[in-house]
């Protein structure tokens, strides 16, 4: 029998990689995201177990992008799945977040999750019966000084995936947001953090219990899971 297909955004490293590898185990995976040879890494890892998995390259934030996502996958009537973790992290005060730095974080984080919920809604309420994940922030739930953009987008990836819950609910179609404290991922690269990364939520930790949730049987669901450090937040 042939496996149902997950899509994953933001799968060539962090969060998104653990997944994906995780969940090549019981499904097909689309891995998408801009970087071809972090992709091809974490299909290497995917191959170690003996699964398979599908590339495409791509950038989420774009509209264009969206639908030529969509025609590269086959079989979309196996379409089960699909994770909206892509996203980019700018932590600077208002002055110095540009109008760019902007667009792309509410682009990205926001627009791009809008942009492939859209792409693969149709096909799931057809069938009565799918998940979408959407990868939040705790930055989601309270507001953190020099993160404008990245508190904006990820209070509205909240307000979208709890309306879009509603909405999906007679088509038996699950919504689970996940908001992490910090996690020790690149978004991290180049910002500093020094020894802090080592005190940060492990990965493969974080990925467990979303790997859990989404597997929750029958008519339940995990609607919002906080997933912090013990000790709190830095
Ligand atoms: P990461 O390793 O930097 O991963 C981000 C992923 O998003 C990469 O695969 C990146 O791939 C992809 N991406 C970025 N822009 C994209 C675009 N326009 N189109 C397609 N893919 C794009 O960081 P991470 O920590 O795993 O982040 C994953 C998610 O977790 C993000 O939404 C982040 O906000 C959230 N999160 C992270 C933390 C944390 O502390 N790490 C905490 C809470 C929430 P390419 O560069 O190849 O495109």
């Amino acid at each position: 029998m042939t496996k149902p297909i997950a899509i994953i955004t933001g799968a060539s490293t962090g969060i998104g990689r653990s997944l994906s590898i995780k969940l090549s185990n019981n499904y097909l995976v689309y891995l998408i995201s801009r970087n071809k040879d972090n992709l091809s890494k974490t299909k290497e890892l995917i191959s170690v177990n003996n699964n398979d998995c599908k590339i495409i390259v791509s950038d989420i934030s774009k509209t264009e992008s969206i639908e030529n996502i969509y025609s590269q996958i086959e079989n979309k009537e196996k379409i089960e799945l699909l994770i909206n973790n892509a996203g980019i992290g700018v932590f600077k005060n208002i002055t110095d977040t540009s109008i760019n730095d902007w667009d792309n974080t509410l682009n990205t984080n926001l627009r791009g999750s809008f942009l492939m919920t859209k792409m693969i809604v149709d096909n799931l309420k057809t069938k009565k019966n799918g998940k979408i994940v959407f990868i939040s922030s705790v930055a989601g739930l309270q507001p953190y000084k020099n993160s404008t953009a990245y508190v904006a987008s990820k209070y509205g990836l909240r307000g979208f995936a709890s309306a879009l819950r509603e909405e999906l609910r007679e088509f038996n179609i699950k919504v689970i947001t996940v908001f992490p404290g910090a996690v020790n991922t690149p978004i991290w690269d180049n910002k500093n953090m020094g020894e802090l990364r080592n005190d940060m939520i492990q990965t493969d930790d974080l990925t467990e219990t979303i790997i859990h949730a989404i597997n929750a049987p029958n008519n339940c669901v995990t609607e919002e899971i906080t997933i912090r450090r013990t000790s709190g937040d830095f």
